[in-house]
């Protein structure tokens, strides 16, 4: 076992690192007040390369491994996680294109998405149909060469202002086998956006989209008619170790900041942290921490390695979050009064931690998965 990340993968964290301490952090408040990104923000993180990560370098990304990704989003979440969203969607939409689409498609979508002049939303969920996504309703009807969506995603993050999404829509009868997924422009005439009020990441732009009609082509569709699902459900396998750690990097630093002021707060005549009540809290949500960020990094080394890593993934999933929101609250308490105010990056913190519960599938979700694989899928729920 061997557990430092390679040079290079030290290097990009200390890159993104740097990026976050000049560009990311200092506007994280005003961001999230203002509920949207600065001017200017999204280009600075396609000049970062960040939108290319899983990207051949054909099509203008640097073709990373999957624990270099990790790196990145742990890194970004430390300094907004509002701001992992973009670079999130373009890995795991860069990686299910990557898998499923053709040369052709390829070749025509994948340099916009590495360049970041195409922001990419993933368009699963819809009102009625959540973690039983096997049943979505929105309707692809055949015409002429192509098709016609009509029917309503919601909960996309970056739907307010992403330009493509991977759309997954009905083709056929009920269930997983009937469902297709479509890349396709979102700014065009049928489609309309509607953003949620959030309680964190209100920069991630998270919105419900409606699809009245909207025309697209056979050359839309990814992966084949009627097997989309299995392309996002592989895809997830990977994603949600990166939301894990994105939680892990947004908690670790509340914690850091905790440590700090553990040493610079007096109370009775000494530091706090001199007080086992303070210190012991923090030493306990640091383990849980460090024990769920090495189960996500194993999955994504796993997938690397090309070994299956979708229990590890599942595990990372649900379990990071919950570590995040119980050490993001700890770290909070550590501050008093003074943690408890909007714009505290302690209170962001946890309101974005709470969040990653449930995006890319809740706890009960990735339980059901694991427990498929553990248990055999005819002795688990
Ligand atoms: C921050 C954030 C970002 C998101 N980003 C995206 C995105 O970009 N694209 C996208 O398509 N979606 C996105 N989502 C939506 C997310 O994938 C869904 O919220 C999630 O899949 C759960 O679906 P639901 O909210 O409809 O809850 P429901 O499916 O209604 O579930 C409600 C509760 O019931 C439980 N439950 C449901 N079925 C079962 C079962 N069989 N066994 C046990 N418990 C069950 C769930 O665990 C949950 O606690 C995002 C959500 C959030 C909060």
């Amino acid at each position: 076992v061997h557990f430092e990340l390679t040079a290079e993968q030290q290097e990009l964290a200390k890159r993104v690192q740097a990026l976050v301490a000049e560009q990311i952090a200092p506007g994280a408040a005003a961001r999230e007040r203002a509920g949207r990104y600065e001017p200017g923000l999204l280009r600075a993180l396609a000049a970062a390369g960040l939108f290319g990560l899983r990207i051949d370098e054909r099509y203008g990304g640097s073709g990373l491994d999957a624990v270099s990704t990790g790196v990145v989003l742990e890194e970004l979440a430390a300094g907004d996680v509002s701001v992992c969203y973009p670079v999130l969607n373009a890995a795991l939409i860069g990686g299910v294109l990557r898998a499923h689409a053709s040369d052709e498609q390829q070749s025509s979508w994948l340099p916009g998405i590495a360049a970041g002049t195409a922001i990419v939303a993933l368009c699963l969920t819809e009102p009625d149909h959540g973690t039983d996504a096997a049943h979505i309703e929105l309707s692809a009807v055949a015409d002429g060469e192509g098709w016609r969506l009509t029917g309503e995603k919601t909960s996309i993050m970056a739907g307010r202002y992403a330009t493509h999404g991977l759309v997954f829509a009905r083709t056929g009868g009920p269930g997983a086998a009937g469902i297709t997924a479509f890349y396709l422009p979102l700014d065009v005439p049928g489609v309309t956006r509607v953003p949620l009020s959030d309680l964190g990441s209100r920069a991630g732009g998270r919105s419900r989209l409606r699809f009245r009609g909207v025309p697209v082509g056979s050359g839309a569709v990814v992966g084949g008619l009627n097997r989309g699902f299995v392309a996002v459900m592989r895809g997830f396998d990977y994603s949600r170790a990166l939301i894990a750690l994105m939680a892990v990097g947004a908690a670790g630093a509340s914690l850091r900041e905790a440590y700090q002021r553990a040493g610079a707060r007096h109370a009775f005549g000494q530091p706090i942290g001199r007080f086992q009540g303070v210190a012991f809290p923090l030493v306990e949500h640091a383990t849980m921490l460090h024990a769920t960020r090495l189960v996500a990094y194993e999955a994504l080394w796993r997938g690397d390695a090309g070994l299956g890593h979708r229990v590890e993934a599942n595990m990372a999933k649900w379990w990071a979050p919950r570590a995040a929101v119980a050490a993001a609250n700890q770290a909070m308490l550590t501050f008093g009064h003074d943690g408890y105010c909007e714009d505290e990056p302690l209170a962001r913190r946890l309101r974005d931690v709470l969040g990653l519960q449930l995006a890319d599938g809740s706890e009960n979700a990735t339980k059901l998965v694991i427990a498929r694989q553990l248990l055999g899928r005819e002795n688990a729920p």
